[in-house]
């Protein structure tokens, strides 16, 4: 999860490394103690955040899974990309914001992946897996039946805190999904991404103008304003040639 992004409770977010025992090689107690301290704090700090933030409050009357949903909802008011009958592929679904959405605008057809596990919604397929890992393309596309009409990516990585790094994950998962996009949509299809403002994106949002009639960058209202978070929305899969 990026620093930009934080949909996902600092407690369910998967770990990067397994902790070490407290050995000569690994922590002692007392900075497990420390770790321990900092993660109830920021666990704090996202409950304090979610109570204040009127998206949260919205999710949790109309039973949205993540405020997320409110996001989608506005991407698709302006793009109109969720038509009733489209089979929708969802990349980095937890905890289910977008596939209730899609499902709710119509959607014949939705299937998620995430690392995370996610609880069963009625009318979509769910899998928990690296969308990254080679394979699971291919078990994403034969859960779906046929072209995806629309892929979507939300996906965010744990960041490590080392600046550098995180920015590379963040563009690795971009193009992860745009080259599975490009290489699997219907023609006429469209494709959303989580994109970052500054993020070094420029050579996959070539790929995207080449292989779509339009790209175009779109920021909801509901993405919070001090995050950098913006989304590529590319519209009209242009048949390849
Ligand atoms: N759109 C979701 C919703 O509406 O509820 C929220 C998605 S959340 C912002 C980002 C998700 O991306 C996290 O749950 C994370 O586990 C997932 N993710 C990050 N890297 C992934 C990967 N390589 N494969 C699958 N999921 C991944």
């Amino acid at each position: 999860m990026t620093k930009d992004d934080d949909e996902t409770p600092p407690e369910r977010r998967r770990m990067v490394r397994p902790p070490t025992r407290g050995t000569a090689a690994g922590r002692g107690m007392g900075q497990k103690i420390k770790t321990a301290d900092r993660k109830s704090l920021s666990s704090q700090q996202w409950i304090k955040r979610q109570l204040a933030d009127p998206y949260s409050e919205r999710a949790r009357k109309e039973g949205w899974r993540s405020r997320a949903a409110f996001k989608l909802m506005e991407i698709d008011d302006r793009f109109h990309l969720l038509r009733p009958g489209v089979r929708v592929i969802d990349l980095g679904a937890a905890p289910g914001g977008w596939v209730q959405v899609a499902l709710k605008r119509g959607a014949a057809s939705v299937v998620g992946v995430d690392l995370l596990p996610v609880e069963p919604i009625e009318g979509a397929t769910l899998i928990e897996a690296d969308f990254t890992e080679p394979g699971v393309d291919r078990q994403l596309l034969d859960a779906l039946g046929g072209a995806p009409d629309v892929v979507l990516s939300d996906m965010a990585h744990n960041t490590i805190g080392h600046r550098a790094t995180d920015h590379l994950k963040i563009i690795s998962l971009i193009e992860i999904a745009a080259e599975f996009a490009l290489r699997t949509l219907r023609p006429g299809g469209a494709f959303v991404t989580k994109n970052f403002q500054g993020g070094d994106a420029h050579g996959v949002l070539e790929q995207l103008k080449a292989g779509f009639d339009q790209v175009k960058p779109f920021k909801p209202r509901s993405s919070r304003k001090d995050s950098s978070e913006v989304y590529l929305v590319a519209l009209g899969r242009r048949r390849p040639d």
